[in-house]
């Protein structure tokens, strides 16, 4: 018998929701799952607290746990014509790792583990698999389990034709009383100077009247150094009227933003979930949310006892579209700024959302498509097909069946 029922590799956003959701489910159980969640000691491999926002109706799994949420959202377009509109029935919101972190670790399960161990490897097995790992002291223990899911970062399982990066640095920032205003968050502000190639845009997420997350983001494939995020956010300031500001903390990062695969399944018993298993929504970084989804499917199979293979969160049609649009925005076929505000400007705002979340109808997201450069756009819709189908004529004839399975 394994030791465990499920390892889970990597307490971040998504191991964290995988863990919580089983405690829920032992809570309803007179056998508890065992499970253990597995998180290096802090160092190199354990990323600095960050926040997250994603967008959802009210009475989430976490709203007692948020740090802001906003009813309002406006974007800015690259005139300074601003879209303020109300969310609804959406709420935008704010959480910060080190809340949930300490929430689900504080959370009663009686059968969890929290161990502080730096995984080596895993190994996949008909009966069990095999995690293993080394303590803070060098030791090497081997954990037997009937499920593993993995956050670890990966590469993807294919190249992908595009690869582009949504970096970012943002400072938290405290000015005088009444500065901004805690109802209303700016989502995307188009303003800042663009790249040749990609988008730039700012965003300020108040946290009170005199405090906010100012963040400067850009889309394309390579990072800024922290020096040149510094000055961008330095000229973001000045632009939106803040100037001087007290910056309190920052936080910096870059999330992958592309068209190849990260398939949920590694083996017969082994899955990867989060950003390594496919949850990051490739034409916007939004994770959050992928992540709730794809564990709440996880966890049903685990309390039904079926094969909690995880899903990847976002339906085919919205892959295909994102590849098409971070391919138009990489070959520089559209501006970013221009795409962004005229998708803005001509939708409702919650029609956007619920398209960018994985939700809407296709009609409207034809609508949708209609507002942003069709010609431009088009083009990259045939070029992207008459790709697809090359490759595909040509693993066929290599291989002599098509290529994408799932290992099984
Ligand atoms: C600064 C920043 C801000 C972001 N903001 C948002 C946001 O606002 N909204 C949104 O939707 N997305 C956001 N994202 C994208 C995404 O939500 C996050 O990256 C999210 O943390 C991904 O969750 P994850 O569980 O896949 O990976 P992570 O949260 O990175 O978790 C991976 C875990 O694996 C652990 N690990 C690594 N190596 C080992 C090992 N050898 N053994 C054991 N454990 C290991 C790490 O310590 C870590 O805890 C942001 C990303 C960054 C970097």
């Amino acid at each position: 018998m394994p030791d465990y029922d499920l390892v889970i590799v990597g307490a971040g956003a998504a191991g964290l929701s995988l863990a919580h959701r089983v405690s829920g489910i032992n809570e309803r159980r007179a056998r508890p799952l065992r499970s253990a969640l597995v998180e290096p000691p802090p160092g190199p491999r354990t990323p600095p607290p960050r926040t997250w926002c994603f967008w959802e109706t009210d009475g989430g799994p976490w709203d007692h746990l948020l740090t802001a949420r906003w009813d309002d959202l406006s974007v800015i377009a690259p005139d300074g014509t601003e879209h303020r509109s109300s969310a609804a029935p959406y709420v935008y919101k704010m959480l910060r790792s080190t809340d949930m972190q300490a929430h689900v670790r504080d959370q009663s399960d009686r059968g969890r583990d929290d161990l502080r161990l730096t995984v080596g490897s895993v190994s996949d097995g008909p009966d069990h698999a095999t995690v293993t790992a080394r303590t803070p002291q060098g030791r090497t223990v081997h954990l037997t389990t009937r499920w593993v899911f993995d956050s670890r970062p990966t590469a993807p399982s294919e190249r992908g034709r595009t690869r582009l990066l949504q970096h970012f640095r943002g400072w938290f920032v405290r000015a005088s009383p009444g500065t901004f205003d805690p109802a209303s968050a700016v989502l995307m502000d188009l303003r800042p100077p663009q790249p040749r190639r990609g988008v730039a845009f700012g965003y300020v997420l108040p946290l009170s009247d005199r405090e906010a997350l100012v963040e400067y983001t850009g889309f394309g494939r390579e990072a800024l150094s922290t020096q040149e995020y510094e000055r961008a956010l330095t000229d973001y300031c000045a632009l939106t009227g803040l100037g001087e500001v007290e910056v309190l903390a920052s936080e910096q990062g870059a999330i992958p933003m592309t068209d190849a695969p990260f398939p949920p399944r590694a083996g017969r018993r082994v899955f990867r979930i989060g950003t390594a298993g496919g949850a990051t929504r490739p034409s916007t970084g939004y994770t959050f949310s992928g992540v709730c989804r794809q564990t709440a499917v996880v966890a049903r199979a685990l309390e039904n006892g079926g094969v909690p293979v995880p899903p990847v969160p976002h339906r085919p049609r919205h892959l295909a579209m994102d590849a098409v649009m971070l391919r138009a925005l990489d070959r520089g076929r559209v501006r970013g700024d221009d795409f962004f505000a005229r998708l803005f400007a001509a939708n409702r705002l919650a029609d956007v959302l619920a398209f960018l979340d994985g939700g809407g109808h296709f009609g409207r997201e034809v609508l949708m498509g209609l507002s942003t450069p069709v010609a431009a756009m088009s083009h990259t819709v045939l070029e992207h097909t008459w790709h697809g189908l090359c490759t595909r004529l040509r693993v066929l004839a290599r291989d002599g069946r098509p290529s994408g399975g799932t290992p099984r």
